[in-house]
């Protein structure tokens, strides 16, 4: 069971065809989900359009901090692989004191191709997806040290099935720092847990 609390940032981690967006519409409402492809489309009437991908991004970043300043629970839905492109996620999280958790889906690289090679909608080349799966892999040992609150790295197919979400009761700003404090120590273990659950 991974816990989110309900004014949360839930950023999902994962390479192309790792199931994050089905993921996303399996346990979060359509419009708790931010998807970077969609914010493409939006812009350039294509989500595959990657000299969009500028534009979205800035989209995709306003609307979160839009909804996080509601307390509104917000779902990142892009490969997120990158440390950079979490730390503005983070900073975002931060500037409007909501709790940050991430879910990781670590899927064999070999799995995900396999479902890209069936998808017909979107094509990624195979040697971006073993890029994607590179950076993931190299920035997974310390994503704990980011500044989420909770790392849950998901790491099979049947890990993914049995998964489940536990919305937890919405906090006060102060409440929720003192628990960000209290969770870096946790990390460790929260990591540990999750690990192939
Ligand atoms: P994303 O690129 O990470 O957003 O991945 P998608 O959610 O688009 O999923 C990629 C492909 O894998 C799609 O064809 C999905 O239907 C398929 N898929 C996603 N999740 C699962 C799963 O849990 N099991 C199986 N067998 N296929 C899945
Ligand atoms: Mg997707």
């Amino acid at each position: 069971m991974i816990v989110v609390p309900a004014d949360a940032m839930v950023v999902l981690v994962g390479i192309a065809g790792s199931g994050k967006s089905t993921f996303a519409l399996a346990h979060f409402a359509p419009t708790e989900i931010l998807s970077s492809d969609v914010f493409r489309a939006i812009v350039a009437d294509d989500e595959a359009d990657q000299s969009a991908s500028e534009a979205a991004f800035a989209l995709l970043h306003a609307a979160l901090e839009a909804r996080l300043a509601r307390g509104r629970l917000s779902v990142v839905d892009a490969t997120n692989v990158e440390e950079w492109g979490r730390r503005q996620l983070l900073e975002i999280a931060h500037r409007r004191t909501r709790p940050a958790v991430a879910i990781v889906l670590d899927l064999p690289v070999e799995v995900c191709l396999a479902r890209l090679g069936l998808r017909v909608r979107r094509p990624v080349p195979p040697h971006a997806v073993r890029r994607q799966h590179r950076e993931l892999r190299r920035w997974l040992p310390t994503l704990g040290d980011e500044g989420f609150e909770s790392v849950s790295v998901i790491g099979s197919e049947e890990g993914v099935d049995a998964a489940t979400i536990q919305r937890a009761r919405r906090l006060s700003a102060d409440s929720a720092m003192s628990r960000r404090n209290r969770a870096r120590h946790d990390d460790a273990r929260s990591s540990d847990r999750h690990r192939n659950a």
